[in-house]
């Protein structure tokens, strides 16, 4: 392991921009570093399918022994403000930190390197491995849309290890909720406040009779609900005529999350009716949810790997939504794992230098235990 190979790899890719949809230059960087460790590189049409600079990335490097072919994954775009990333090694800390106007961006380029490094070490050392298919997404940021796009025709592999989550290098997420994204359009009517406000109906008291009879935030322990953006009205002196709602419900549990976007679906509907106003609802599920066992040998594989780098290992759930859960709704099995990037999406990101090291190792040890 060359960790100054690492980390400047590292610095090098988060100055890259890397937006969603505009991947494109970061793409082009990857693909050669790819091809120069053996592998071939295909992009797929997601790129054109959502009006983005490039597809997916999916590569595969033909293996020495035949074993269960392993996908290794992370995304490409970053959020934002992600542009003209400063990397700052700050020494006394061991970390990598942005200057502070920017996001870091070690989501999910830390992920990136510690695969491209992990899967060098196999190569430079000879170590025996099965086949290895890459898959470097798009969009992953606000809906999940490249791996939503990915060309699953071109994925031979049979288990996949998302690298883009929080914790230290031995946490395996196995379970993730499922996401229902739910949008209301509550139609009243207006009428002029001043003169005759009785001959109008309110769209904002419609939804606040309704959102007062919610249950949202924390339902249960697998269960949240959440109203996240309102937008409405003309001017003081019109009755609310139209209002639109964007919220979401989440469960590790798919049974919950339906009793749950049932309930706010009916709560909305009810107060459109006591009020006369018509109340249209479109609900979308997000994604699946993730719910690996503990006894599975994606799991095994895993904690064989941390087991061998002395590193504790750390199963657990997470409330948020990744690549993993699109690619496990696509028959492929997988899991996501801790690389250590911390505050990501604020700019107070950062990664830890031993994680980063951490985490290549653990790319390396995983095609070693497979
Ligand atoms: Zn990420």
């Amino acid at each position: 392991m060359e960790n100054k190979r690492l980390i400047d790899e590292f610095l090098e890719l988060v100055q890259i921009n890397s937006l969603s949809f505009k991947e494109g230059n970061v793409a082009k960087v990857l693909i050669k570093k790819l091809e120069e460790i053996g592998f071939s590189v295909y992009v797929d049409d997601a790129g054109e399918k959502l009006g983005g600079e490039t597809g997916n990335i999916i590569a595969t490097l033909k293996g020495t022994k035949k074993r269960k072919t392993v996908m290794f994954s992370s995304h490409m775009d970053t959020v934002s403000p992600g542009e003209g990333v400063k990397p700052i090694i700050d020494e006394e800390n061991g970390i990598i930190k942005s200057d502070g106007t920017t996001v870091l961006g070690s989501d999910d380029k830390a992920g990136i390197c510690a695969i491209l490094e992990g899967i060098r070490v196999i190569k430079e050392n000879n170590i025996e491995h099965s086949d290895i298919q890459v898959v470097f997404s798009i969009c992953e940021e606000g809906g999940l849309r490249g791996a939503k796009n990915l060309d699953y025709s071109k994925i031979s592999a049979d288990m996949a290890f998302v690298l883009d989550s929080g914790g230290a290098p031995g946490e395996i997420i196995t379970k993730a909720p499922a996401q229902d994204s739910i949008k209301v359009k509550i139609k009243g009517k207006p009428a002029h406040a001043g003169l005759q406000p009785e001959n109008g109906i309110s769209a904002i008291m419609v939804a606040s009779r309704a959102i007062e009879n919610m249950n949202l935030l924390r339902i249960d322990e697998e269960t949240t609900a959440n109203i996240g953006i309102v937008k409405g009205g003309i001017a003081t002196n019109i009755v609310m005529p139209e209002l639109e709602i964007v919220a979401e419900a989440r469960s590790l549990n798919e049974e919950k999350l339906e009793k749950q976007t049932n309930h706010m679906v009916e709560t909305f509907k009810k107060a459109g009716e006591d009020f006369g106003a018509e109340v249209e609802i479109e609900v979308v599920r997000s994604y699946s949810p993730i719910n690996i066992d503990e006894n599975d040998e994606i799991v095994q594989i895993a904690k064989k790997a941390f087991a061998n780098m002395s590193v504790e290992s750390n199963i657990a759930s997470t409330g948020g939504g990744s690549d993993t859960n699109i690619l496990n709704k696509n028959g492929i099995k997988a899991v996501n794992l801790g690389v250590g990037m911390t505050n990501a999406h604020t700019l107070e990101e950062y990664i830890k230098i031993e994680d980063l090291v951490n985490s290549a190792k653990m790319v390396t040890e995983i095609i070693k235990a497979i």
